[in-house]
């Protein structure tokens, strides 16, 4: 403001007027001696919007930061900032509609590659909301694991109180199937030659698969994280400790297993050849897989090796070969894990974080700003340090507990969807938005769950709160 305290004619005091439009400041500035008059914007205007304020809400919308946090922000470092309403308005205006229209683009685009290729290989999985709120979301998600990337994603509204209706579809298992059918309608019309699915192995999408004639395989990571869940449990039983020894080895297994079969008996004779392994005996009756791999070598641990008859060995051998297992290791993926469709989840939870409810279109944007995020970041290389040694870091997975494993360190994300959006938002979503709110507009929105819900009067809802607490002592 010092600035403007002088007349840069005169020197003399100057009348100055400051207005201003959340972020946006305007000082006017006047001299009452000799008449110099200036205005001074700190940003530009478009139109009646200052374009500063647009340009924030879709920085904050596009990386995937909340609006309230940054007015925290703010607030703690008394900036002007606009209010919610403002966000929203320029979210529902013109980043949404600009959301949507980049991701089908690029859609279009990786369809369009696809329907080229003659084999290609799909991962799907679904994932749900948290519970606790009543209108629930799942996105079903198909990706192209040959090039790990997102081709598509199903957003289906409905219920997760298992054997409730939701007003969409059914229950998570019909919300899964749901997604699916979708996602393999959207492939098919756009003429895309899938050589198989890799899925977990719901029964429901088994079936589902199956009456469709796609070949289907189930997904090693699902499969190896229910194993190991299962075996831990175990080892935690009276006399099966021993089994504790077996988690890391029994996890790769199942990988490995998955990853040099061809067949299906193949991998049900390598799988159950762990069964032997763990006696101390590396050989077996059946001619698919007679004997380990590994070379004969003196283990430190002789205590390790199970014996049949004990109880530890008595229940793994139940849970590794009972009838429904054998039937999924036989169709374990020989070539892709959807780990790639995990690692995409983890992507939608910083975009769209469990604990915060969205609206249909705007969790819709979040989930393609999820996957836009991941096409052009999952295959980052590894980082190195300025004398070129490769970094690595380390992590504790989940589903082999106690364990530490070291992963390649990636290099920095890349933001370069924002810039691009940022373009498309100003160059053309603000000129003329009639275009892209109609393709938003086109969207079929369920029904708002809540909204079928008689809501009670609050004048009521206030009075009985109050003579709730008021009862006195009891
Ligand atoms: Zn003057
Ligand atoms: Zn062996």
């Amino acid at each position: 403001m010092e600035l403007f305290a002088a007349c840069p004619v005169c020197t003399q005091v100057c009348d100055v007027r400051t207005q201003n439009l959340g972020t946006f400041l305007s000082v006017e500035q006047r001299c009452p001696h000799c008449e110099f008059y200036r205005h001074w914007n700190s940003q530009p205007i478009l139109g009646s919007t200052p374009a500063g304020n647009l340009h924030l809400s879709a920085a904050v919308y596009l990386s995937g930061a909340s609006f309230v946090k940054v007015a925290w922000v703010f607030k703690a470092m008394e900036l002007q900032l606009f209010q919610y309403n403002t966000f929203r308005r320029h979210a529902r205006s013109f980043i949404e509609p600009a959301v949507i229209h980049q991701w089908k683009t690029l859609q279009d685009v990786m369809l369009q590659r696809l329907s080229q290729e003659s084999k290609v290989i799909v991962g799907g999985d679904m994932r749900a909301d948290s519970p606790g709120h009543s209108a629930k979301f799942a996105s079903y998600t198909m990706m192209d694991l040959n090039s790990n990337t997102v081709l598509d994603i199903e957003l289906v509204q409905g219920f997760f109180v298992p054997g409730q209706q939701s007003n969409e579809v059914g229950g998570s298992y019909h919300m899964e199937k749901e997604g699916l059918r979708r996602s393999l309608a959207l492939l098919e019309e756009r003429g895309i030659n899938l050589d198989c699915i890799v899925t977990d192995r719901h029964p429901q999408i088994q079936k589902f698969l199956r009456e469709r004639n796609i070949t289907h395989y189930y997904d090693v990571w699902h499969m190896a994280k229910g194993i190991s869940k299962k075996m831990d449990k175990i080892s935690k039983e009276k006399e099966c400790q021993k089994l504790q020894k077996w988690m890391r080895s029994n996890y790769n297994h199942i990988y490995w297993t998955a990853a040099t079969s061809s067949t299906g008996p193949e991998r049900v004779a390598k799988w159950t050849s762990i069964l032997n392994h763990k006696q101390d005996v590396h050989t077996q009756d059946d001619p698919l897989y007679p004997k380990c791999l590994h070379e004969v070598h003196q283990t430190r641990d002789k205590n390790k090796w199970l014996r049949a008859g004990t109880p530890a060995f008595y229940k793994l051998e139940k849970l590794l070969t009972n009838k429904r297992t054998l039937k999924d290791v036989a169709k374990l993926s020989p070539h892709h894990q959807t780990s790639s469709v995990e690692a995409f989840h983890s992507v939608i939870l910083r975009f769209a974080p469990k604990n915060v409810v969205f609206p249909f279109i705007g969790m819709l944007c979040r989930l393609y700003l999820a996957a836009m995020y991941y096409n052009v970041n999952a295959d980052r290389p590894q980082a190195k340090t300025r004398e070129g040694v490769p970094l690595y870091k380390v992590y504790f997975p989940k589903a082999i507990k106690g364990q530490c494993r070291a992963k390649p360190h990636k290099t920095e994300p890349t933001f370069r969807y924002v810039a691009d959006m940022m373009d498309l938002i100003f160059a053309k979503v603000f000129v003329d938005p009639t275009p892209y709110k109609n393709a938003m507009l086109a969207i079929p929105v369920p029904e708002d769950l809540t909204a079928q819900y008689e809501h009670p009067d609050k004048e009521e809802v206030i009075a009985s709160y109050v003579s709730r607490f008021n009862r006195g002592p009891v």
